[in-house]
């Protein structure tokens, strides 16, 4: 069996090494147009604020070893068409411009996505940058060292955007990060969280403006030097678009069933809508466990698992996406946070409604622990349809990372598990670690009650 996966970031790594794994006797080419493979974008603050020191290293996989492995890599090579009726790409040698078909048995696009590009005046200036991929990873880390750098502007407060903003505040920055949102990672953590957050970033010198609309890039010289929007103009000599992405699929319009925002229609299978083809990732949407319904999440630990779940169909195995959460994690200066599945304050654009929620403020340890011996706050709230008792969401916050407590409640999400079945859940106790209640222990007993 000939298989062709087409893309080398974490959907087609996961579609290649789940290959090796289903069918070791599979010939196995895998196709990326940039001239690296499989840069993790998720490990760029790491090599911007100096935590990784060689951008080289932040990937998954080198070509030598994939080629040990015994997987034909080709690199700077695009696949330009696809001729689903005599099952063959059409490839284009980026390095050479020569050209070729080559045929499949299987087929797995993990092509993902590329950041959006705000469309208003000024929008060829230089210095408006993205960050997404090795390119703009080692552009960015140029500018954190730039002397005359002064002022950088953030367009978007996701996760993106606020790493970005951190990166280039720790690098001594004078940073702006503004948002369509009036909250700072709005679809991410409810008020409770994103308030303590924005004192956070204003403490660490990042200046946070909501409900802002960008309408002008000014430049000097063909540089950017300030931005207009209709909150007043900031001064900037960088920008970092980070708002949203744009799936890359114009390869397969008019071949593939696409929906209305251009990601790829799949089946519970990563299957498209013409047999033997498969698409994972950004490119795609997942089966979100709270309501069970396809919902565009773009997340690494997303591609990995539709990498597998492709390679496993396409090698004769059913397997059926597992369904997930949008579980996530990250840190702002002092603040460990994580999050998943649906919000309070945004739960209808999570297609809910009525869910209610109960917040729990305790210590990490029990209170004979010192803050100087390592106990902290935690902030917890869990979200749960009230008629049911079904858990539906869970956010952590604390300066102590006990952010890991989030995936307990994305397996409960995903289990269908409700707030009876939590409150009291075995988990362990040790003082230095945890406490005899766990505090999803709590949260899950003060939602009970509060249903009673
Ligand atoms: P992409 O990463 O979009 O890659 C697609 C690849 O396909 C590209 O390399 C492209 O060149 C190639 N390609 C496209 N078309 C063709 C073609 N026709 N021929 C050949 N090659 C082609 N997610 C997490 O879960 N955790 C995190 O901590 C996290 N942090 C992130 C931080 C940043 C800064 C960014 C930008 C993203 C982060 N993400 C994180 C999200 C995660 O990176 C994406 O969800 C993930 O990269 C999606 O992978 P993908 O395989 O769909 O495709």
């Amino acid at each position: 069996m000939k298989v062709i996966v087409v893309g080398s970031s974490h959907g087609g790594y996961e579609a290649v090494r789940g290959m090796l794994l289903e069918n070791p006797d599979a010939e196995i080419q895998w196709y990326e147009r940039g001239n690296f493979i499989s840069f993790l974008s998720c490990g760029m603050e790491l090599y911007l604020e100096g935590t990784v020191k060689d951008v080289n290293t932040v990937a998954y996989e080198t070509v030598d070893n994939a080629e040990k492995d015994g997987v034909h890599v080709f690199v700077q090579q695009e696949i330009a068409s696809i001729d689903e009726k005599n099952k063959s790409v059409h490839v284009k040698n980026l390095a050479d411009g020569s050209e070729r078909d080559e045929s499949y048995d299987k087929l797995i696009l993990a092509i993902g996505a590329t950041p959006r590009r705000l469309d208003v005046p000024g929008k060829d200036l230089e210095n408006l940058y993205a960050m997404r991929g090795r390119d703009w990873a080692i552009k960015l880390k140029q500018k954190m060292v730039d002397p005359d750098l002064k002022h950088v502007f953030v367009i978007g407060s996701g996760y993106i955007g606020i790493e970005a903003a951190e990166a280039f505040a720790k690098a001594g920055k004078e940073v702006t990060i503004v948002d369509h949102n009036p909250r700072l990672l709005g679809n991410y953590l409810d008020s409770e969280f994103t308030e303590k957050l924005t004192q956070e970033f204003k403490e660490n010198g990042v200046n946070f403006v909501g409900s802002v609309n960008v309408s002008e890039f000014v430049g000097k010289d063909g540089k950017v030097s300030s931005v207009k929007t209709d909150q007043g103009t900031f001064d900037a000599e960088l920008v970092v678009e980070t708002a949203g992405v744009i799936p890359n699929t114009s390869l397969v319009d008019g071949l593939l069933d696409l929906d209305e925002r251009g990601r790829i229609k799949i089946d519970e299978h990563q299957e498209t809508s013409v047999k033997d083809i498969y698409a994972v990732g950004d490119a795609t949407k997942v089966p979100y466990a709270p309501t069970g319904e396809l919902s565009s999440i773009a997340l690494a630990s997303n591609a990995r698992r539709q990498g597998r779940t492709a390679a496993a169909n396409a090698a004769g195995r059913e397997l059926k996406m597992t369904a997930v959460s949008g579980s996530s994690a990250l840190s702002v200066f002092n603040y460990h946070f994580a999050s998943t599945g649906v919000k309070q304050d945004t739960q209808e654009k999570c297609g809910v409604k009525g869910a209610e929620s109960v917040l729990i403020e305790d210590w990490a340890v029990p209170p004979f622990v010192s803050e100087e011996a390592g106990n902290a706050k935690v902030y917890f709230k869990i979200t749960f349809d009230p008629t049911d008792g079904r858990i539906l969401g869970g956010q952590i916050m604390s300066t102590r990372d006990v952010t890991a407590n989030i995936n307990t409640i994305s397996f409960a999400i995903q289990q269908h598990a409700t707030v009876y079945d939590l409150a009291y859940a075995d988990f362990f106790f040790q003082p230095g670690f945890d406490r005899p209640w766990n505090i999803m222990n709590e949260a899950a007993q003060a939602a009970v009650r509060k249903i009673n």
